[in-house]
């Protein structure tokens, strides 16, 4: 085996000798859609620390998200500067320009230190001839049987598979290659930390694909250290994982397997782990993401954004009063652009329109009636997942509402930032990083 080991990338070498930016093992995106919950967020990690697991947060908001509030990377970036001041955080923490692309990047740059590069819309896109024919020429050691540590069965593979899989994904791997340059030369190497996401796409990547993925990732020269692969089964918007979870729970040890493997043939860095781009909530998945932690004492980024904004809407709602009355008008009117709030997440929600209450309803709702509908807990009777995902890709109408929608955030601070916190450190930190 050791004759087909390619050699170091001299990133290795110099890494060692500079202060390079590395993601520590423990990581947690936390999405912030309107900027007010980073304290709020940041105390989930404070809670984590002081049970002797440290998990560093990162907060992430894509370009997308950015477009519809009408914010800028900019603020993402003060938000998350002020809450680690205000509450004395002397860990890292990064700002995450989510989702980005060749053309989205550049407002990035200056607030951001961490960048998922999209690629997913060139998956499937052939690579021009030469390079896929180079690449398999390069990479004889990805033919035939590869037995990979952890696995339990050995892959095997002939030129034609991995002609396919190049062809698959080589011109996405050479785009992501062209905007880790591009941010290179904005932010200077090692200032970053660089992720590679494929997530967004239609079907799901098996751990040999992500093998030759990583493998052009390498000669590509991306240092990445973190890498989001599709996963099997449905991945829906502020609602639990559905899929097969024994399946899913051997393809993630499995791909935790191949980036150990990865990291020693390719020379990729060290930390190299996955990010696991929930679409929040994906409760029924920590288990087995857990296991294969333990397993393979791997690290994890986990990406768990827009529950923030439910939390907010609870918080609203619990707190009764002008909270009650807004989180009731913001139902309506996300009720009454079903078609388009939804549109843009085709793939990715599931709501069953029967299933939703109508405004008048809501409108005689309890703030205990409206936040246990909302508030995920899949065991309560009460709880309604198609009234959570409208309002999960509604955030457009609190946007539209501009200052009110903020002032009463503020007003009631104190209602929205506990379930802010409670939310991420008992549902999410807890079961995945602390095992609790
Ligand atoms: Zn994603």
């Amino acid at each position: 085996m050791a004759s087909w080991l390619v050699p170091r990338k001299s990133w290795e070498k110099k890494k060692s000798m500079s202060k390079e930016i590395q993601l520590p093992k423990y990581s947690v995106g936390v999405g912030d859609r309107f900027a007010h919950q980073a304290k709020a967020q940041l105390r989930a990690c404070i809670l984590s620390a002081e049970q002797g697991v440290e998990v560093i947060p990162v907060w992430n908001k894509s370009n997308r998200e950015h477009t519809i509030i009408g914010s800028e990377p900019s603020a993402t970036r003060a938000a998350a500067d002020e809450a680690v001041r205000t509450l004395g955080w002397k860990k890292p923490y990064y700002v995450d320009a989510d989702h980005i692309n060749l053309k989205t990047v550049d407002r990035f740059a200056g607030p951001c230190d961490f960048f998922t590069i999209d690629v997913a819309d060139l998956i499937g896109k052939a690579a021009d001839d030469a390079s896929v024919r180079s690449f398999v020429d390069k990479h004889s050691e990805l033919l035939g049987e590869l037995r990979i540590p952890g696995v339990e069965r050995s892959f095997t593979t002939d030129r034609n598979f991995v002609v396919d899989v190049a062809n698959k994904y080589l011109a996405a791997i050479q785009e992501a290659g062209r905007i880790y340059r591009h941010i290179e030369q904005m932010k200077g190497r090692g200032n970053f930390i660089a992720e590679v996401s494929m997530d967004e796409t239609d079907s799901p990547q098996t751990p040999v694909e992500l093998l030759i993925t990583l493998a052009a990732i390498a000669d590509e020269g991306i240092p990445i250290q973190t890498i989001a692969p599709k996963f099997t089964g449905r991945f829906n918007k502020g609602v639990d994982y559905s899929g097969d979870l024994k399946k899913f729970a051997q393809e993630f040890s499995n791909d935790v397997a191949v980036i150990a493997y990865a990291i020693e043939q390719y020379g990729l860095p060290k930390n190299l782990k996955l990010s696991v781009h929930s679409g929040s909530d994906k409760f029924s998945i920590y288990k087995p993401i857990r296991e294969a932690m333990k397993k393979f004492d791997a690290g994890v980024h986990l990406k768990t954004a827009g529950t923030t904004w439910l939390e907010e809407i609870i918080g609203l709602a619990e707190a009764g009063g002008d909270g009650l009355q807004l989180a009731k008008e913001i139902y309506a009117d996300a009720y009454a652009h079903q078609d388009e709030l939804t549109g843009p997440y085709a793939a990715v929600i599931d709501i069953d329109p029967a299933k939703l209450p109508s405004p008048a309803e809501v409108n005689k709702w309890s703030s205990e009636q409206f936040v246990s509908a909302l508030r995920h807990d899949p065991k309560s009777p009460k709880y309604n997942s198609s009234m959570r995902q409208l309002l999960h890709v509604g955030f457009k109408v609190a946007a539209k509402m501009g200052d009110r929608y903020l002032k009463l955030l503020k007003q009631m601070e104190d209602t929205v930032g506990k379930n802010v916190t409670t939310n991420l450190f008992d549902r999410h930190i807890k079961p995945l990083f602390l095992g609790a």
